[in-house]
């Protein structure tokens, strides 16, 4: 994959959100994701294969930034997105499938949903995940993997969260030949990681994720149906961020040329 533009690919490239008077604090509502350049305001094309996506400035006067454009596309694009438990990864997988209608593929949501069958992965997942450790690769790896190969991931394309969070996992899809076109990592600083975490709630009838602080329930009748999840508490975070700090360099490793950073 190249990138191109009147320059090449700077490290200073970043991927954010709009910003919005509470992005530093909580997930950013708004529905669309920015490439921003901060060394120049040329725009980027970047291109995979045959597909090539543009990388667009926007007309706003207050940031610099880049909407991305898909245009001639022959293939379906494939993202990793990778951050902090509490980044916003579900915040901005929802505004991202939506946008490139992308299949979503989140790793923590297929083991639930083995804990929740109360299948023989899922009883021993369920170890691990309430310990805040990684669920073994012999579970994880080929759950995955089936998940990326069905028709509609391979129709759409997919955006692949919370996989791979180790080396031994990346390696395992290079050697399956699956290759992401992009690699996001999501970047939020740690001291409102926990306060996210802790607040966050889930309305089991819509799946929508509301924060009991910065994005309450609408009324109560939806405030007394919230749930938590069982591993959303401060003392389980903390062990969930130790072992992504452990494991992220290792992945970052394997696709630092493809990587654009966001600042949610
Ligand atoms: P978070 O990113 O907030 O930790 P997830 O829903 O992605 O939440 O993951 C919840 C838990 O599921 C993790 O703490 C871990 O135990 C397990 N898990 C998720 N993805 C993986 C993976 N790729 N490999 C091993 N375990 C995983």
């Amino acid at each position: 994959m190249l990138i191109m533009g009147s320059t090449s690919f700077s490290p200073s490239l970043s991927l954010s959100p709009s910003l919005s008077p509470h992005s530093s604090k909580f997930p950013n509502p708004n529905p669309n994701l920015f490439l921003r350049s901060h060394s120049s305001f040329t725009p980027l094309t970047l291109r995979s294969n045959q597909t090539r996506y543009r990388f667009k400035k926007l007309p706003s006067s207050n940031a610099p930034n880049f909407l991305v454009a898909a245009s001639g596309k022959a293939e379906p694009l494939k993202v990793i997105i990778s951050g902090a438990p509490a980044s916003g990864k579900g915040t901005q997988c929802e505004l991202i499938t939506q946008k490139y209608g992308l299949v979503h593929i989140a790793a923590g949501d297929l083991l639930r949903a083995e804990v929740a069958a109360a299948s023989e992965n899922g009883k021993l997942a369920k170890e691990y995940m309430e310990k805040g450790e990684l669920v073994p690769n012999e579970i994880v790896v080929m759950m995955v993997k089936e998940r990326l190969l069905q028709p509609d991931s391979q129709q759409r394309g997919w955006l692949l969260d919370g996989y791979p969070r180790s080396s031994s996992q990346a390696a395992a899809l290079e050697d399956y030949g699956i290759r992401p076109d992009v690699f996001i990592l999501l970047d939020v600083s740690e001291d409102i990681l926990v306060e996210r975490v802790v607040g966050r709630r889930l309305d089991p009838l819509t799946g929508k994720i509301y924060h009991l602080k910065y994005s309450p329930p609408e009324n109560d009748e939806i405030a007394s149906r919230l749930t938590q999840r069982f591993d959303d508490t401060e003392e389980k975070v903390k062990l969930r961020l130790r072992t992504h700090h452990q494991n992220v360099d290792a992945v970052l490793s394997v696709y630092k040329d493809i990587t654009v950073k966001a600042y949610c």
